[in-house]
């Protein structure tokens, strides 16, 4: 039946009582953000707990504030502020436009950036854009704090670095280097409320002549059991200026290193192709957009 186990409440209100109770409970304790995830796990037994630690209410724990670096966005900030920051889509609307394509209305605006890297879903809307724009993961406990790259913090299918004391506090994304871009791209077999089969997200930077090519990252989810960083699309790009015969070899180097399986959402072979299509079109995008920035 679809009822929820019983376990006990913590509804904390400030980051130190959170990582006191992960450090006292942390091995028998589910955290709670928006519960887009969990609560649907609870409920249909995927997981039990003894503990559920709600950290929706930890103010610390949630905003976007602009430094003179960057952007910092906490770990509960919810994905619809994120799509709805005005503030965020010039520099950042690679994780914008991302945070736009997930779920629905109502799904965004519960759920949490941070709950969407910590369940850690292959096909995950926020870490490609996170890992496109070279964000920190600042990962905290009552032993200190670690710092790590979105693509490093996905370790396969529900599965992370986490320490059972330790949660995700905030990203910390750099402001965008001179001539850079970075875009996202999705694709679901159907335009509302479905999952990806692919997204991909995309960071070119320019020399200072805007056409050639001085660092590429390219990075693919939903296409293997963790997000995947293109190691042959840099070495194809870094030093050239972008053309059609470019573009394609792009394209064949991406659709090389996807490693898709087939299954409800799209065949492999179908994935295989949109990874070629989506790699092509956010590069051109990407160069394009760096030519301007
Ligand atoms: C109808 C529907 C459609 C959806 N569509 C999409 C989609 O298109 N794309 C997509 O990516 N996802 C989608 N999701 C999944 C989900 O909404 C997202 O993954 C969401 O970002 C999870 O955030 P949350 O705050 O709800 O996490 P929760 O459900 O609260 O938590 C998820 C997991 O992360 C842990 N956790 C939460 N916060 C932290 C933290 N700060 N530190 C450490 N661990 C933490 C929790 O303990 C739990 O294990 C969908 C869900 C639903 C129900």
């Amino acid at each position: 039946m679809n009822i929820l186990s019983n376990f006990q409440y913590h509804a904390p209100k400030t980051k130190a009582e959170v990582l006191d109770l992960l450090a006292d409970i942390g091995d028998k304790s589910k955290m709670l953000a928006g519960g887009t995830d969990l609560v649907i796990m609870l409920k249909e037994k995927m997981i039990q707990t003894e503990n559920v630690i709600n950290i929706a209410d930890v103010k610390e724990l949630s905003g976007i504030k602009f430094t003179d670096n960057g952007v910092e966005i906490g770990a509960c900030t919810t994905i619809s502020e994120i799509e709805n920051s005005k503030e965020l889509v010039e520099k950042y609307g690679a994780l914008v436009y991302a945070a736009s394509q997930l779920g629905s209305y109502q799904v965004r605006t519960m759920a949490t950036i941070g709950g969407n890297i910590s369940h850690s879903s292959p096909c995950g809307e926020t870490p490609a854009p996170l890992s496109a724009l070279n964000a920190t993961v600042v990962i905290e406990s009552k032993r200190g704090e670690r710092t790590v790259k979105p693509e490093d913090f996905i370790l396969g299918n529900r599965q992370n670095i986490l320490e059972k004391d330790e949660m995700v506090t905030k990203f910390i994304i750099p402001e965008p280097v001179a001539h850079s871009a970075a875009t996202y791209g999705n694709i679901g077999l159907r335009n509302a409320m479905e999952i990806d089969a692919v997204n991909m997200a995309v960071n070119i930077e320019l020399e200072d002549d805007k056409k050639t090519i001085k660092s590429a990252k390219l990075i693919m989810g939903s296409v293997a059991p963790k997000p995947i960083v293109s190691e042959g699309v840099p070495s194809l790009l870094v030093g050239k200026e972008l053309n059609d015969e470019l573009i394609e070899k792009v394209g064949e180097a991406a659709m090389s290193e996807a490693t898709p399986i087939s299954d409800v959402r799209a065949s492999a072979e179908y994935r295989k192709d949109v990874v070629g299509a989506l790699a092509r079109r956010l590069t051109k995008e990407a160069y394009n957009k760096a030519m301007e920035a």
